[in-house]
């Protein structure tokens, strides 16, 4: 049976070109880049085009505001960690309701072991920011307002140029968790106020374990891994050579399938969405269908279990997931879809199919095909779903 990967969001498969231009950075070019010796100097070499190919897919003006760390997380961590330290004065932070837990539990840590001021934003049942709780939390003790470019579970775009507008007549710093939105949809830098951005390889046909911080120039900055001065001082050790080359790959790939590629993601997104919801009756989309990542869908399916309908799938050969690979394991509900106010008998039964350039035509019909077989069985299967039919939930409110 040919698999079908639908878990786009939580990692991507390396693109096999990626993995080519890593392996010379393991066995040939293995020098340590700071060394002043050839050895040194052609690892160097690698670094430097990673880092360029890095401010090419943001937009960014200098490539000395690109600083390589081990992944989104981190950079996420250093980006607040940093704000708080160098903005003199102030001890609040602003964010939303659904950032992903990398910059949510940081938050929550620090705001129980250091009493800073955490203003977490809702959003509407789209998914979209509530601008007024965000303009009245904005205020002179504002250190950094932290808001992701888009959401990892519904696919969901935030403003964030504007957001950074306002973040700075506050005088306050902006960062952006870009992890979902690097390579998926345009980012130029310059053309921005965003004063911070964290990326991460393996989201966009890179390897795991290596991403970026960008750092505008001018920002001050604090380092949250200390050592020697490698990254010009602004994180400490060794650099994870072929990481960077490969995430520097990566990245230009992603830049140039920009423009084409991803129209031809959002269009099997949409046919996947249209037939689902044609075929499948009492079935709704979660989130803001405008202004959406091309790959991303998070389908509601009222009264059942997601992790039976994963289950099912798996079965089928189709890889989904009921929302953050961080998150999944636990029995809560998603974070993001209570944030953005669902019934309860709809907080379970969501599930998330995120495409990539890889996705064939086929794929997408074999997955629409297949589904509303599997959610007529787990409807049959689902006591609650049988209740429902029979009138019980008369009266509760629902959105399908
Ligand atoms: N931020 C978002 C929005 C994500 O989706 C993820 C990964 O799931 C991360 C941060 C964490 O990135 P990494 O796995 O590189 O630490």
């Amino acid at each position: 049976m040919d698999r079908i990967y639908l878990d786009n969001n939580a990692t991507t498969r390396t693109d096999p070109a990626v993995v080519a231009a890593m392996l010379p950075y393991f066995t040939e070019q293995f020098g340590n880049c700071s060394s002043a010796h050839a050895f040194g100097a052609a690892a160097a070499d690698g670094v430097r085009r990673a880092r360029r190919q890095l401010q090419a897919l943001l937009g960014a003006a200098a490539e000395q505001e690109i600083v390589f760390t081990s992944g989104g997380t981190e950079s996420d961590q250093a980006a607040i960690l940093s704000a708080l330290a160098t903005q003199a004065g102030r001890d609040e932070v602003v964010t939303s309701a659904v950032e992903h837990p990398a910059v949510l539990t940081l938050l929550g840590h620090i705001e129980k072991s250091r009493g800073i001021k955490v203003h977490r934003i809702g959003v509407d049942a789209r998914g979209r920011l509530d601008d007024e709780a965000f303009e009245r939390s904005l205020g002179p003790r504002t250190a950094l307002v932290s808001i992701m470019w888009a959401n990892n579970e519904t696919g969901t775009i935030f403003p964030v140029a504007r957001l950074a507008q306002q973040a700075h007549d506050a005088g306050a710093l902006f960062h952006t968790d870009a992890v979902q939105a690097a390579g998926k949809i345009p980012l130029d830098l310059a053309a921005t106020e965003i004063d911070m951005l964290s990326l991460s390889g393996h989201k966009l046909h890179g390897p795991k374990g290596i991403g970026a911080l960008y750092l505008r120039k001018g920002v001050k900055f604090q380092p949250l891994i200390r050592g020697g001065q490698q990254e010009r001082g602004r994180r400490g050790g060794t650099e994870n050579v072929p990481g960077i080359v490969g995430l520097g790959e990566a990245a230009e790939r992603a830049h140039a399938a920009l423009a084409t590629a991803w129209q031809r993601v959002r269009g099997l997104r949409d046919r996947l969405e249209t037939e689902l919801l044609r075929r499948i009756g009492h079935c709704r989309v979660n989130g803001d269908t405008c202004d959406r990542l091309p790959n991303t869908t998070n389908l509601a399916f009222d009264y059942l279990d997601g992790e039976a309908i994963l289950v099912h799938l798996d079965r089928a050969g189709i890889a989904a997931s009921s929302g953050s690979a961080c998150t999944s394991g636990s029995t809560e509900p998603s974070h993001v879809l209570r944030a953005m106010g669902l019934p309860p008998i709809a907080l379970q039964g969501a599930i998330r199919l995120s495409l990539s350039r890889e996705t064939t035509s086929d794929e997408i019909e074999r997955v629409a095909s297949v589904l509303p077989g599997i959610i007529e069985r787990v409807r049959a299967n689902s006591p609650l779903w049988q209740e429902r039919a029979a009138g019980k939930f008369a009266g509760v409110p629902s959105y399908v």
